[in-house]
């Protein structure tokens, strides 16, 4: 079996950052938006989780 493309109909949906309230806002908003229905504001959700900002990745031992 070969695996099913992932370019198509449907794009891949970018993950909330971990860590950023922002972005877990924005994941709730997409949640209650898909189970409303209301695909345009899944899709808006997901422009602003991938457009949202974030420095380098957490994890460093700066203090
Ligand atoms: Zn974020």
């Amino acid at each position: 079996m070969s695996p099913a493309p992932v370019l198509g109909l449907f794009p891949a949906e970018p993950d909330p950052v971990a860590g950023c309230p922002t972005c877990r806002d924005l994941a709730r908003q997409r949640e209650a938006a898909r189970a409303a229905g209301d695909g345009s504001r899944v899709s808006d959700c997901n422009v602003l989780i991938r457009a949202h900002p974030h420095g380098p990745r957490p994890g460093g031992r700066r203090g």
